[in-house]
C-alpha cells in the first residue's frame, strides 16, 4: 500500500506523540521510501523528523563525539571537528553510497535500519557507542540484534549517537562497486581500556571479532593478524563473494585498518 498520512514533527515530543501503531519515522528516506515504493513495507503514517532542530548536529568533547540522529552522512564526512577527533568516522561517512545518498541519508536512519552491510553499525560497535533514544540509553553491544533488527521498541526515537573518542582507530572497507555497501568492512579501535574490532557485511548482523580483538590487544600490529584463523562458518555467501573469500578479506581489511590507524 502506497497510501499513508504524512506528518511533520517540530520536536521530539511531538514526533513520538504523532507515532501510531503502524507508523514509521521518516529521516532521509533513502531506505524507507524505496521499501514502500517496492511494496516491501507499508505504513499508515510517516512522521517526518528532519525538521526537528535538536536532532541534528555534532558536539565534541575530549571524551566523546555526540552526533544527532538526523545528521547527514555528508555533514559527518565534512565535519572539521570529527576529522580532528575521530577521523576514521569522517572517512567512513565519506565512503557511504554516492553524493545523493550522503546528502539525504542520516546516521540515525542507518543504525535504525541495521542493514547487514551498512557502515555505521561497525563504528558504533568498535567505538563503544551509546545510543540515546526518546526512552533510554542503549549500548551498541545491545542495540544491534539481527538482520534489520535492533533493540528499538515501536515508536522509540533515536536522538543522539555518542561515540567514545579512541586513542586511534581506522575503518577499511571492501565495497560493493555499485552501491558502496560493504562486502566486508572492518573497524578497528584502540580505546583507553580495550581494543575493539567490528565487522560488517559478513553475517546477517554486524559483530565484534573476538579473535582479532585478542590478537591486537596483545600486539597492536599487522603481524599480529598473520596467524589468526578466521572460520567462514555462518558467513554470507552470495554473487559478490563466497563465505571463504569474505573470511580472507576480513584479515586483509583488518591489516589495512591497523596500518592506517
Ligand atoms: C543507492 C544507495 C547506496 C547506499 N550505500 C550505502 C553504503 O555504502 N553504506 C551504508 O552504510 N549505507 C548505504 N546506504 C544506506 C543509506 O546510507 C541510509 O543511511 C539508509 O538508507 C537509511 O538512512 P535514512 O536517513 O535515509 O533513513 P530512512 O530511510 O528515512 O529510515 C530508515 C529506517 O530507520 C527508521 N528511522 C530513521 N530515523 C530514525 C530515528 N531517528 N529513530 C528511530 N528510527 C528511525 C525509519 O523509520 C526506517 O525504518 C545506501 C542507500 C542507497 C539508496
Amino acid at each position: 500500500m502506497k497510501n499513508f498520512n504524512y506528518k511533520n514533527a517540530s520536536n521530539t515530543k511531538e514526533a513520538t506523540k504523532l507515532f501510531s501503531n503502524k507508523a514509521a519515522f521518516l529521516a532521509g528516506g533513502m531506505t524507507l521510501l524505496p521499501a514502500i515504493k517496492l511494496r516491501l513495507a507499508a505504513y499508515s503514517d510517516l512522521v517526518n523528523i528532519k525538521k526537528i532542530k535538536s536532532l541534528s548536529g555534532i558536539k565534541v568533547s575530549n571524551k566523546s563525539v555526540k552526533i544527532g540522529s538526523t545528521t547527514t552522512h555528508a555533514t559527518v564526512a565534512l565535519s572539521k571537528e570529527i576529522k580532528k577527533t575521530i577521523p576514521s568516522l569522517a572517512t567512513l561517512a565519506e565512503g557511504i553510497g554516492d553524493p545523493q545518498v550522503r546528502n539525504r541519508g542520516t546516521i540515525g536512519g542507518s543504525i535504525a535500519n541495521n542493514d547487514p552491510a551498512a557502515d555505521y553499525p561497525s563504528a558504533c560497535l568498535a567505538l563503544n557507542a551509546t545510543i540515546h533514544t526518546s526512552k533510554r540509553k542503549i549500548s551498541a553491544d545491545k542495540f544491534f540484534k539481527g538482520m534489520f533488527e535492533t533493540d528499538l521498541k515501536k515508536g522509540e526515537l533515536i536522538e543522539v549517537i555518542e561515540f567514545e573518542v579512541p586513542e586511534k582507530a581506522s575503518y577499511a572497507k571492501f565495497p560493493n562497486p555499485a552501491s558502496r555497501y560493504a562486502i566486508v568492512g572492518v573497524y578497528v579501535a584502540q580505546l583507553k581500556k580495550e581494543v575493539r574490532v567490528a565487522v560488517t557485511g559478513v553475517e546477517s548482523c554486524v559483530f565484534r571479532c573476538k579473535k582479532l580483538e585478542e590478537a591486537l590487544s596483545n600486539n597492536f600490529s599487522t603481524s599480529a593478524i598473520d596467524n589468526i584463523n578466521i572460520s567462514s562458518k555462518g558467513f554470507n555467501s552470495d554473487i559478490h563473494a563466497s563465505a571463504d573469500y569474505r573470511a580472507h578479506i576480513i584479515k586483509v581489511m583488518a591489516k589495512k585498518a591497523v596500518s592506517t590507524c
